[in-house]
């Protein structure tokens, strides 16, 4: 099971590159496992990291001997696990446009119907702590709150998450795409956010789509 989903993780790691989010080996991602996690492990870039590689730790920082280091946003990841049962997987990074956004501490707002994927109708900002800290782990769990998938990291960055990895995965792409589509109304004058009414009317729809895959 764990080989699976390490594999799993070696794969959603290279396609967080791929598609163009991963600046080095900036990003990390996280899964959920048995009562602990499996983490990416630090300084190792996606193209280098084999399976045996990933991390297997406590959300409590207890690693199995043996091991390469997690990654040193672990704490963020755990903390996420430990405040939300329904998340299974965390794919933190540093993706151009949302890291933009990020810097000018601005949330991102319902300017296209696909923030509901987020599960909420604007993206907020967990405030800036040092990276690494038990401090950001805590600002990030605050901003996503009891139903929040995504949030950006003042002058950081961003976090996604979701019920497994590839919906996490997924959530992480489009909080880039709509962090760019924002970033292009704000060079032309801004956006027509949309109302809590229309966004109910989406919440709405994708529940009733159920599998948005
Ligand atoms: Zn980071």
């Amino acid at each position: 099971m764990s080989e699976i989903l390490r594999e799993a993780m070696v794969a959603a790691y290279q396609q967080l590159q791929a598609a163009g989010l991963g600046t080095g080996s900036s990003g990390n991602l996280s899964q959920r496992c048995g009562g602990g996690m499996l983490i990416t492990p630090t300084g190792v870039g996606p193209a280098e990291l084999e399976p045996s590689q990933v991390v297997s730790m406590s959300l409590e920082g207890e690693c199995e001997s043996g091991q390469l280091l997690p990654s040193s946003e672990w704490h963020l990841h755990a903390a996420i696990y430990l405040a939300r049962p329904d998340i299974n997987a965390v794919v933190h990074c540093h993706s151009r446009h949302a890291t933009i956004l990020a810097c000018t501490h601005r949330p991102l707002p319902a300017v296209h119907y696909m923030i509901a994927i987020t599960a909420m109708d604007e993206i907020p900002i967990a405030p800036y702590a040092t990276f690494g800290t038990l401090a950001l782990a805590a600002s990030t769990a605050a901003a996503l709150g009891e139903k929040g998938l995504a949030c950006l990291l003042a002058n950081h960055g961003q976090v996604a998450a979701g019920a497994d990895l590839s919906r996490a995965l997924r959530v992480a792409l489009e909080v880039e795409e709509l962090a760019a589509i924002y970033c292009g109304t704000l060079a032309i004058g801004g956006a027509q956010v949309l109302s809590p009414e229309d966004m109910a009317e989406v919440h709405k729809g994708f529940a009733h789509y159920g599998q948005q895959d």
